[in-house]
């Protein structure tokens, strides 16, 4: 992975380095899970690797307890190799964030738009590749039903794993506030969405009121609700396609429903997953590593049982020291995470810790 990629992930490129129904596949998967291992790992398949060196390193990810990889682009290649193990191969495909060229000229009405009128086609917030979709519109919803269609059609894909599967961040990890130069108490109207006619026409036929004219549109509990709910609806859309499929749909989200809801308008306690990766990347806000196990214990709490919950951490936030990487595992496992997701490529000594937690 590289180092654009590895901060895309948790939300930004900075300066300084680089998403109940438990579906039949579900409930078989699970009685594997032992034989299979129950870890997971994030990776960005290098389509110029030789097949004797994927071989290597995911028998390696194999030994070490990795049930399965989600992949960030489709190589059937990749896929193959990790099958061929016994892995599993999910594809883990960015959803609201869409910066296809093809897309932003043929649509750029289905983008977001700021509180204060900017629309995401042409004012990516924070960093360019910032261009987040409207959740409202029947045309993107239609849109991202045969992706997810095209993508579990293929043989060789076990599974959907979505990211980006949010609002652009109203508020960022408190770690980004100095490299964006923004104090975000209050939430600003530049990062806040989606006031586009269609949100604003479909919040008022429900409530009468637009959005635009709150004084305090922080507080507005109806419209923060109306925003989880649009995203609900494309997970639980989405999660009917897998369905069909017999197929399993998680996600990355962000690292507590709290966190979630507030800072992404991300309600990801009430979509219907196979299973639910939050990226308890603890460096980014700030934390220490024992808040690992915190974040979990709330995401279980939330869940009570709807599915599984994968702890996400974020290799480079342990600097290469190895006990805290086995208390941040221990934190997770102990609190009820039933498995841990590596983001960052481990070593050999970072696998043999996961081993510890078989
Ligand atoms: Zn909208």
């Amino acid at each position: 992975m590289n180092k654009r990629r590895s901060f895309i992930k948790s939300g930004l490129l900075t300066a300084s380095a680089p998403l109940l129904h438990l579906s039949l596949p579900m409930l078989s998967m699970a009685s594997e899970t032992s034989k299979k291992g129950k870890h997971w790992i994030w990776i960005n398949p290098d389509h110029k690797q030789e097949a004797a060196a994927i071989t290597k390193e995911y028998a390696a990810l194999k030994d070490a307890g990795i049930r399965g990889i989600l992949f960030e682009s489709d190589s059937e290649k990749h896929f193959r190799a990790a099958k061929q193990l016994g892995l599993e191969g999910h594809r883990w495909n960015w959803t609201m964030n869409n910066g296809s060229k093809e897309l932003l000229a043929k649509h750029p009405e289905w983008y977001a738009v700021s509180r204060d009128g900017k629309s995401c086609a042409t004012h990516p917030p924070y960093v360019g590749y910032y261009r987040w979709l409207c959740p409202s519109k029947p045309e993107v919803i239609a849109f991202l039903k045969n992706e997810a269609e095209k993508i579990l059609a293929k043989d060789y894909i076990d599974g959907l794993h979505l990211d980006y599967i949010r609002f652009c961040d109203v508020v960022l990890p408190l770690n980004l506030w100095s490299q964006y130069k923004v104090d975000q108490r209050t939430e600003m109207a530049e990062y806040d969405f989606c006031y586009c006619e269609t949100c604003r026409a479909k919040f008022k036929a429900q409530t009468g009121k637009d959005p635009l004219e709150f004084t305090y549109p922080d507080e507005a509990l109806s419209w923060r609700l109306f925003r989880y709910e649009a995203i609900n609806n494309v997970v639980n859309t989405l999660a009917e396609v897998a369905q069909k499929h017999k197929k399993w749909i998680s996600a990355a989200v962000f690292p507590t429903p709290e966190v979630a809801r507030r800072n992404v308008r991300q309600d990801w306690t009430n979509w219907n997953l196979s299973a639910v990766f939050p990226m308890i990347y603890h460096g980014f806000y700030q934390e220490e590593v024992k808040w690992i196990g915190e974040a979990v214990k709330e995401g279980v709490h939330f869940l009570n049982g709807k599915f599984p919950l994968y702890a996400g951490i974020y290799l480079p936030d342990f600097k290469g020291n190895m006990e805290d990487l086995a208390a941040g595992m221990g934190h997770a496992m102990k609190n009820g995470a039933a498995g841990i997701s590596l983001f960052g490529r481990p070593s050999s000594e970072v696998l043999a810790v996961l081993k510890q937690y078989p």
